[in-house]
């Protein structure tokens, strides 16, 4: 096991890293074995949890782009700033960008079928919706996952502005107050080059404080 989902006393559930070479898809693959062996019901199906924004990551626009790309009807050429124009929402105030997927004029996900409450592509779902957890989260768990999708935005705002720049377009933006983004205020990281969660180290993204906090070298 290279990492742990555990609930804790107070309900709340914490996180644990046994092995330095655990991933990012480790940790989902993790979170969603706590859902399903812990959790009861795993999900009451509500939908609330779609209700809220949804922050986008590079490998998540990528995935939405390769999976869907027939379903979605993207533009043949650049099909992740045909993916970023129709179904996300860029806002950018000064050099600050922020993407998320697209929502309702009510409010809801995009991708929520909201007469059948589920996902209408589960299969592609974001970062941020396979590693929601309906409980409370300690703080370091709460920290690693807006590390990553932190890191991960970083590296989509930055496909975003390298193909704007390729394709000839000024960058498609839906709202933005004196936008000022700039490409040497978004470097490769962790996520650069990567397709696939199974490709990021989780060391390589964290910072040095929170892996100090996660990181517990295994006896097994
Ligand atoms: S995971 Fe989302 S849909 Fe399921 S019970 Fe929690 S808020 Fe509702
Ligand atoms: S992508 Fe799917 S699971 Fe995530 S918020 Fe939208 S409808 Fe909900």
């Amino acid at each position: 096991m290279k990492l742990r989902v555990f609930q804790k006393p107070d309900k709340s559930y914490d996180i644990e890293v046994l092995d330095p070479q655990a991933t990012i898809q480790d940790y989902l693959d993790a979170i969603n074995y706590f859902i399903e062996t812990t959790m009861e019901p795993p999900c009451r199906g509500c939908d609330e949890c779609c209700w809220e924004r949804i922050p986008l990551t590079s490998i998540d626009a990528l995935t939405y782009v390769e999976k869907l790309a027939e379903q979605l009807d993207l533009e043949k050429n650049w099909p992740l700033l045909s993916f970023l124009k129709d179904y996300c929402y860029i806002y950018v105030e000064g050099p600050v960008v922020d993407i998320s997927l697209g929502y309702t004029l009510e409010g809801a996900c995009g991708f929520l079928n909201q007469e059948e409450r589920i996902c209408s592509n589960y299969m592609a779902r974001s970062l941020v919706c396979q590693s929601f957890v309906c409980l409370e989260s300690s703080e370091q768990a709460q920290e690693l996952r807006s590390q990553l999708v932190n890191a991960g935005m970083d590296e989509l705002v930055r496909l975003w502005l390298i193909q704007s720049q390729q394709a000839g377009q000024k960058p498609f933006m839906h709202e933005q107050h004196q936008a000022a983004p700039c490409l040497e205020d978004y470097p490769v990281n962790a996520f650069t080059g990567k397709v696939g969660y199974g490709q990021v180290l989780l060391k390589d993204v964290c910072t040095p404080e929170l892996w100090g906090q996660i990181f517990r070298a295994s006896d097994q």
